[in-house]
């Protein structure tokens, strides 16, 4: 694994847009956000089948004890633990209501909260480590050592530098992760030390021309693929690379995608793929030859798109990588806090638009013989459970399609 210091870049101007230029982005985003909110406020009105099914078909809570575990933080984060070695992917947990335009930061409240209960520990070697529970400084312990945000939008970017300073875990980012590492250090209120912000260990995502690059960390091998984003009425606002002058708090349109990617996670012989944003997927998969058991599938945006682009959707990575069980994400409402009650699940984003996804899934799942499931909402989960002994034992759940 490369790393590189993060160097603090200094005598760069902000760049200044003109007031004119203000004022016409602001337009055209009000008239952009209108027309998503008036859809949104119109799929709230209908079923909520969604919301009863993520509640039914949750794999249940992990019991405590060793074996791999996940946590789903909502939209597209993940902490992955094997009870010796932590991984990051996204973990945007901040999930404040910015009604599109109000001006915010990572939450330090939040990220704090999520570090002691989900018990995140430091990076082996980190600098603070004497400071993290006992339980996190027993040897076989090593800690959080990647944190990979998949792109640089607020809802998967915004809260991974400030675990990466805080755990001094490697942080993977392109120049829209810098500006946001960058932005965190300046950003006033945090109790973190200038010096953690100084030891940000970074790697870029991809080495120039690679479409993957492959990382490890203790026993799990991890693959970043590039992959398209989503394409909807708000993409053009939101591409292209974040300013080096982004300064917190602020709007959210000012985070931008930079580089977009998928994550193949392998840990023992065991396979698990996290897909982020429903972009068009084309041959990527078969020509990277990613194979995997479990799928943890983005359905953002995908409700608005005609049901031919679902189902390719789904063929391009469901049935390319051969997986045997689809876990939906990136459904969430992100404006509402981690803190659910046992037996719910989170507030669906738009439920009508993912009941119209699920339908054309459920589908093709049955073709295939595959099972859709869904993780609990902030606890830890095996992804596994019952997969291996349903293969075994269930001869109508054997995947027909690969
Ligand atoms: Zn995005």
């Amino acid at each position: 694994m490369r790393s590189a210091k993060f160097a603090v870049i200094s005598g760069i101007r902000p760049l200044r847009r003109s007031h004119d230029e203000d004022l016409t982005l602001r337009v055209f985003s009000i008239a952009t956000i209108s027309l998503a909110l008036v859809a949104t406020t119109l799929s709230a009105c209908s079923t909520t089948d969604f919301r009863q099914r993520a509640i039914d078909e949750q794999i249940d809570p992990a019991e405590p004890g060793g074996g791999l575990r996940l946590t789903f933080f909502g939209t597209s984060s993940f902490l992955i633990d094997d009870g010796t070695t932590q991984l990051l992917i996204d973990g945007f947990v901040t999930r404040e209501k910015h009604r599109y335009f109000r001006r915010f930061g990572p939450s330090e409240q939040q990220i704090r909260t999520v570090i002691a209960e989900h018990r995140i520990c430091r990076a082996p070697g980190a600098p603070r480590k004497a400071e993290d529970p006992a339980s996190c400084r027993n040897v076989a312990r090593r800690g959080l050592e990647l944190v990979i945000p998949t792109h640089g939008h607020y809802d998967h970017a915004l809260d991974a530098p400030y675990f990466a300073a805080w755990s001094g875990a490697t942080l993977v980012a392109d120049p829209s992760i810098l500006s946001v590492v960058k932005a965190s250090q300046a950003y006033p209120g945090f109790s973190l030390p200038q010096r953690d912000w100084l030891s940000v260990k970074t790697i870029p995502p991809f080495a120039d021309g690679a479409q993957t690059a492959h990382l490890a960390a203790g026993a799990f091998s991890v693959t970043l693929i590039k992959t398209p984003h989503g394409k909807n009425p708000t993409t053009p606002l939101l591409s292209g690379t974040t300013s080096a002058a982004l300064k917190f708090p602020s709007s959210l349109w000012a985070l931008k995608e930079g580089t977009a990617f998928s994550v193949f996670v392998a840990h023992r012989g065991r396979t698990m793929l996290f897909v982020p944003s429903a972009g068009d997927i084309g041959d990527i998969f078969r020509q990277a030859g990613t194979k995997a058991d479990i799928i943890f599938l983005g359905i953002a945006g995908l409700g608005f798109k005609p049901p031919r682009a679902r189902s390719r959707y789904w063929n391009d990575v469901v049935r390319t990588v051969g997986a045997k069980r689809v876990i939906p994400i990136h459904w969430d409402d992100d404006q509402v806090p981690l803190n659910v009650a046992d037996g719910d699940t989170f507030k669906p984003a738009s439920p009508r638009r993912f009941d119209a996804t699920l339908r054309i899934f459920d589908e093709l799942a049955r073709e295939c013989g595959l099972e859709i499931a869904f993780p609990p909402p902030a606890r830890a989960f095996d992804p596994f459970k019952d997969l291996e002994t349903r293969l075994i034992t269930e001869t109508k759940f054997q995947p027909r399609c690969e």
